[in-house]
């Protein structure tokens, strides 16, 4: 990819305005006068998976989280107010996680490696691993071990999404919103869904991290 000198951003962004407006003089003032998106994505921070792309929508029509490794950590603040603003205020209909192939925190975590403050962030990855090392060993080709991980990992954090209060209340009581697992193939610009069972992941959940209580109330537990 060639570098993009700073000042060209500007002059991108002007002109991607102007290309707006062009045909469609009231289209900020319509962006800026609300957002209700039916969907947010949680994806992974790299520079080749831009969420509005791959999706082919436009502004204000998804709600994004990205991080290194598309990962929802328990007791991530950040990540958790993302699943909590887009439920509970933007009542988003549907939740994807979006790993990719060739992702180099999957990669990392793989490896054995000190990588730093990239550690613990990291060590969610490792425990995908773990959790599934019996189907990871049994694969010997390391690419494909590599890229089970991957749809492993987009798993997990689809679990961990659904491990969320916000998300079992608002599904308890509107049917919302759905949780999806995707897969991005970097090579061939593909986006596949794992076709996760959502009914059946939330009853799996349920058994150990249901925090609604027996009368169908929520619970207070966030
Ligand atoms: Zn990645």
């Amino acid at each position: 990819m060639p570098n993009i000198p700073y000042e060209q951003l500007f002059e991108n962004s002007a002109r991607w305005a102007a290309s707006r407006t062009a045909g469609d003089p009231e289209y900020f003032e319509r962006l800026a006068s609300q957002q209700c998106p039916d969907y947010l994505y949680i994806g992974c921070s790299d520079s080749r998976v831009p969420a509005n792309e791959i999706m082919g929508v436009e502004p204000g029509d998804v709600f994004v989280h990205r991080n290194v490794g598309n990962i929802v950590p328990n007791t991530d603040l950040n990540a958790a107010s993302v699943i909590e603003y887009g439920v509970a205020y933007l009542n988003v209909k549907h939740i994807i996680v979006c790993g990719h192939y060739n992702c180099g925190g999957v990669l990392a975590a793989m490896q054995s490696r000190d990588l730093g403050l990239l550690n613990p962030w990291l060590r969610n990855i490792r425990d995908v691993y773990r959790l599934h090392q019996k189907e990871l060993d049994a694969i010997t080709d390391e690419s494909s071990r590599y890229k089970r991980l991957v749809e492993l990992n987009v798993v997990e954090q689809c679990m961990n999404v659904i491990k969320t209060a916000v998300v079992q209340r608002s599904y308890l009581h509107h049917g919302a919103p759905i949780v999806h697992g995707w897969v991005f193939d970097l090579r061939t610009g593909t986006l596949r869904d794992l076709e996760i069972d959502f009914e059946a992941r939330l009853r799996e959940v349920q058994r150990i991290y249901n925090l609604m209580s027996e009368e169908g109330q929520a619970g207070t537990a966030t």
